[in-house]
């Protein structure tokens, strides 16, 4: 086996080699003109990403984690608030809500697309209320790349006045009734995290809105709290910004974004024709388009660990997100949750797998799973 034979679950190494020189040239530009904080490249990402997501407002931060956490701090949420979040996400989703001082509250997922439950949300709020928690917000998360279902969502939360923070951490790129990720709520973030669907070569993420004053609160809150001269303090803030190195990164990928969703697109379908058989595969609604973070199946209950190690043996990698939803982690087992329970969320945290995937899989390399995936199926029902 030679070194390209080796797959990889995201391989950025064919995304540099494409990239080529102008990689180089931007990251140079950066270093001779020296504005490392704050440099022209920052306000020319910006630009292109309020663009993108038909907003009025993009606001690069420092991380994805930091994007959400800044779009609570910008939100005014405080001690005792109740902030509605799914308990099948990656941690960053509930722990900015706790450390915004509020309370993390558990709503179960849906069966088909893994997004927030709008009925499990709905006897959330009303628990929250009998509990004494005010309901603040909700933030949906996209998971593996699909957005939430947000007319259900916007709709249940004008009718309970709450704001909406859309967690695209996983999902930039995808679109809900033809408007793009970044429009869908009061607030959206996402990360730029190196293996995100835009992804730079460190950390970074960006925050999105059409409000202007909450733009201008998080503005201010990612620049310790002030305003870009860094004389006057109006707000208790942090240091939340984007490299303008990372943002010079960032500009070169946009160049070849739509063109990389338009390869998942079509790998996640080759995968999804060959699988859909024996598998349960990912189910994307009429209304949604996925920015495919992640090719996510679910295999019979039970048989996940013999199946990875099957894969793992004809040198395939899987990976299991999440194995351990966070109402189990230890800092947030006494967190409240749905009435209801989280059936759907502990069911999926058995069952859920996902394969090598990124825009640059061959179609041999996807065979190749696609192979071993059925050969390994084949094997449960046995
Ligand atoms: C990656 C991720 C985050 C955090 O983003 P970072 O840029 O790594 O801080 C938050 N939420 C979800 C759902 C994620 O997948």
């Amino acid at each position: 086996m030679t070194a390209s034979d080796v797959i990889r679950m995201v391989d950025l190494h064919a995304q540099r080699r494409r990239l080529g020189p102008r990689l180089r040239t931007a990251i140079e530009a950066v270093l001779e003109h020296g504005q490392f904080i704050m440099g022209p490249e920052v306000s020319d990402l910006e630009d292109k990403l309020s663009g993108r997501a038909e907003v009025k407002h993009a606001l690069t931060m420092s991380s994805g984690t930091d994007a959400l956490y800044i779009a609570l701090l910008a939100l005014d949420i405080g001690p005792g608030d109740a902030v509605f979040v799914p308990s099948f996400t990656f941690v960053a989703t509930a722990e900015v809500v706790s450390m915004a001082g509020a309370v993390p509250f558990f709503v179960d997922v849906r069966e088909d697309t893994f997004n927030m439950d709008r009925h499990s949300l709905a006897e959330s709020i009303t628990a929250a209320r009998r509990m004494g928690l005010p309901p603040r917000v909700v933030v949906p998360v996209d998971l593996f790349g699909q957005p939430a279902d947000y007319d259900a969502l916007n709709e249940l939360m004008e009718v309970e006045g709450l704001a909406v923070l859309a967690d695209a951490a996983q999902s930039f790129g995808g679109s809900w009734c033809g408007r793009p990720v970044g429009s869908l709520g009061t607030i959206t973030a996402t990360s730029f995290f190196p293996s995100k669907p835009l992804g730079c070569y460190g950390d970074g993420g960006a925050a999105f809105t059409d409000d202007p004053a909450l733009a201008a609160r998080m503005s201010a809150l990612r620049l310790h709290g002030g305003d870009r001269d860094k004389k006057t303090f109006d707000l208790v803030g942090t240091n939340a910004r984007l490299d303008t190195l990372q943002a010079a990164i960032l500009l070169c990928k946009l160049s070849l974004f739509d063109d990389e969703l338009h390869a998942r697109e079509k790998i996640a379908c080759h995968y999804s024709d060959a699988l859909e058989a024996e598998a349960g595969v990912p189910m994307v609604l009429e209304n949604a388009t996925s920015a495919w973070a992640q090719y996510t199946i679910l295999v019979p209950t039970g048989h996940r660990d013999r199946i990875r190690s099957d894969l793992r043996k004809a040198g395939i990698p899987t990976a299991v997100y999440y194995a351990t939803p966070i109402h189990l982690q230890q800092p947030y087992r006494d967190a409240p949750r749905s009435p209801g329970g989280l059936p759907v969320t502990q069911q999926l945290a058995d069952t859920t797998l996902s394969l090598p995937f990124h825009p640059y899989l061959d179609s041999s390399t996807q065979d190749r799973v696609v192979d071993a995936l059925l050969t390994s199926l084949k094997g449960v029902s046995n």
